[in-house]
């Protein structure tokens, strides 16, 4: 999608530190890291929230659920575990409007909120 910024990074239009790629997904560092690791796995379909889900979509979910376990056993995360926060709409404090997965790793994550 146009003036998209998650779109254009897929896009290679703005640069990104790429973790994962294949032909549905795609995973980069976050600019501002909140914990030592931080890593945004996306859809490369345009998905605006995971309140815009479609039917469809939900294969691409369960994919992106898998290139996280892939990545945290890779980058050796796996067995100290990690977080995976899904963003969604004004309340969920959602600001970039592609779906996003945030894969947190590498400290003792204490702020829980659920
Ligand atoms: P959210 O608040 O859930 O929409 O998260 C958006 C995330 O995108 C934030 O953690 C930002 O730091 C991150 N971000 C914004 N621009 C970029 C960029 N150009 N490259 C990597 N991450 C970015
Ligand atoms: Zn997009």
């Amino acid at each position: 999608m146009k003036d998209c910024l998650f779109c254009k990074i897929i896009k290679g239009e703005i640069p990104s530190n790429k973790v994962y790629e294949d032909q549905d997904i795609l995973a980069f560092y976050d600019i501002e890291p909140a914990a030592p690791i931080h890593i945004l796995v996306i859809p490369k379909k345009h998905i605006t929230s995971l309140a815009h889900l479609e039917k469809e979509d939900e294969v691409i979910i369960g994919k992106i659920y898998g290139v996280i376990n892939k990545i945290a056993d890779e980058k050796g995360f796996k067995d100290n575990g990690y977080r995976v926060i899904v963003n969604c709409g004004k309340d969920g404090g959602q600001e970039v409007m592609h779906l996003h997965f945030h894969l947190l790793a590498g400290r003792q994550l204490g702020e829980k909120i659920v």
